[in-house]
């Protein structure tokens, strides 16, 4: 912790040098690291607001991050490193700012030996930092003053910088890390998330930091240099809390149990999920298999906007039931309410309706940056009264709660939201394809992938070419994770009479419901339906052959 903070004071110095001051806004497009720990409490102490950018985001991303909030600065590294391959971080930020009148200067740090080029706003950090004091007084601020804000995929195409303040986000990052997790002084809390996304922010650096823990930073992935990476961690660091997303477990219970059972795993007391739905076999092997049946596993559901864990089997009476792949308990002061199609709340058990929740709690998102008019109407519309979570959920017989999946266009792939809209307006730029729509669809690792339909602008030989193209724009325009698995082509897409593309039913045609398409009466043309259904067919006849 002594180096921690000196590494931040000096970064902090090294910020206020070139001129940053409380309430600017400074983008950190960093792979995980101490330095990126230091940079995102540099900021904090300072008052700066970070916003960080997940390093595998694309230029375009990037910039559209830069400019909507206004940053004055971007901390990068020259290179990053994961799973055995170099990224060019500092390339992808001179790619971003030369959209971005606003930035000032570039921090430049080294993660790799490999030279790149430095321009005038370019700033080498770590030679910067020996040059500077290690004490840096923190900057006093209000407890609703800003601590960060960061960008998330709402249901249009835009992203929105959730905003979270500083004396409520980091009271319930820690009490939630405390007792959701059992943490107990002296642990040696695991979570191996990215800090690119909320679950990095609050349970890699605010909660346990706030809470005194040691804090294991996880740069690589679960399958580099071998699918026993996570485990030898473990075995090696002695983790006590191990906190992960249901994707990696899927992907390494292919992998068979002998990468696990080859490392030591006693250090470990409470294992986490976060992310996404967990699947009954993904938490059958992390709770036997890893955790050998004797950790807790806590399946937590929460959200970029609600700062915390808001639902999860702990904390609660000691060695109350936990249900596999069920979040069941709200945290101390998280009022779960379930909402039926006229608003109706839903009193009683083995109920399913709208996640809402019922009263304020400290961790809650203040506003989306620069539109608070959209931050009412995202979250607080559609249910007077009570925060709209966008998911659905399912109230047991025993009251426990069940996240039954998005109630909106928004799609989970490897545990990164995504808004369907922002795949679609990225492919909106081939000139030859004039619509598209995407929906998500179950995928047996990633829980769930893109798949798109599109129409072209006139039949062509070039089809191949053209998805190939598509792939290349929604990388270029957003990042490589948003690539649809799947393009098809089709004739015309299902609209209703008011020209609304109705993506209900290709969510039907991809997961094969055709029995169940609901209501299709509003439907411009019911034919449609088949039309899309024999293409799908047809399609899929034609991956599998
Ligand atoms: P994000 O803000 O990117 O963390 O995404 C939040 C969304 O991820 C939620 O609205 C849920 O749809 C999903 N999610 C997060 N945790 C869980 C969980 N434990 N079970 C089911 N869905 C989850």
């Amino acid at each position: 912790h002594r180096e921690l903070l000196d590494l931040t004071c000096r970064l902090a110095n090294t910020l206020k040098k070139y001129g940053i001051q409380k309430g600017d806004r400074v983008a950190i497009y960093m792979s995980v690291s101490p330095l990126s720990v230091a940079a995102m409490l540099a900021c904090a102490r300072i008052g700066a607001i970070h916003t960080v950018v997940f390093a595998g985001f694309s230029a375009e991303s990037l910039a559209g991050r830069i400019m909507d909030s206004g940053c004055k600065a971007v901390i990068t590294y020259n290179q990053g490193v994961r799973g055995g391959r170099t990224t060019e971080l500092k390339a992808t930020v001179d790619e971003a700012v030369k959209s971005c009148p606003s930035i000032r200067h570039v921090f430049v740090a080294q993660r790799t030996d490999n030279k790149v080029q430095m321009g005038d706003r370019d700033i080498p950090l770590e030679e910067e930092m020996t040059k500077a004091d290690s004490i840096c007084t923190p900057e006093s601020m209000d407890s609703e003053d800003v601590l960060f804000m960061l960008y998330t995929s709402g249901s249009t195409g835009k992203p929105k910088g959730i905003v979270h303040t500083q004396a409520g986000y980091l009271l319930y990052a820690a009490l939630t890390h405390k007792y959701v997790f059992d943490y107990q002084q002296g642990d040696v809390f695991g979570c191996v998330a990215d800090i690119g996304w909320i679950t990095g922010h609050s349970y890699v650096v605010y909660g346990p930091l706030c809470n005194g823990a040691t804090s294991v930073l996880f740069e690589s992935t679960p399958v580099y240099p071998d699918p026993g990476r996570y485990w030898e961690v473990v075995q090696r660091l002695k983790i006590n809390q191990f906190y992960g997303a249901p994707t990696a477990i899927r992907l390494l219970l292919n992998y068979g149990e002998e990468w696990v059972k080859k490392y030591d795993r006693s250090s470990l007391k409470v294992l986490g999920s976060v992310g996404e739905p967990i699947n009954k076999e993904a938490w059958q092997w992390f709770y036997q298999v890893v955790g050998e049946g004797r950790c807790a596993l806590v399946d937590t559901w929460w959200q970029t906007e609600t700062g915390g864990i808001c639902i999860a089997p702990r904390p609660s009476e000691e060695k109350a039931e936990i249900i596999p792949a069920m979040a069941m308990r709200p945290f101390f002061g998280i009022v779960p309410v379930l909402m039926d199609e006229n608003g109706e709340v839903i009193e009683g058990n083995d109920v399913s309706g709208a996640l809402c929740i019922a009263q304020p709690w400290p961790g809650m998102a203040r506003t989306i940056h620069g539109d608070h008019q959209r931050f009412i109407d995202a979250y607080f519309k559609a249910y007077p009264g009570y925060y709209f979570t966008g998911d659905g959920a399912y109230r047991s017989q025993k009251g426990y709660y069940q996240i039954t999946g998005r109630m909106d266009d928004i799609i989970n792939i490897s545990g990164h939201r995504l808004g369907t809209a922002e795949i679609e307006d990225a492919m909106a730029d081939h000139p030859d394809v004039p619509e598209t729509a995407v929906v998500g669809y179950p995928h047996k690792i990633k829980g769930e992938g893109a798949f798109a339909f599109i129409v072209l602008k006139e039949q062509t030989s070039r089809v191949d070419h053209i998805k190939e193209e598509l792939k290349t724009i929604v990388a270029s325009k957003i990042a490589k994770y948003a690539v649809p698995d799947h393009i098809l082509v089709v004739k015309r897409l299902p609209k209703t009479r008011s020209g609304k593309i109705m993506r209900r039913l290709l969510r039907k045609v991809v997961t094969q419901q055709s029995s169940n398409m609901g209501d299709v009466t509003t439907l411009d043309d019911p034919s449609v339906v088949k039309e899309l259904m024999d293409t799908y067919q047809k399609y899929k006849e034609k991956s599998s052959s």
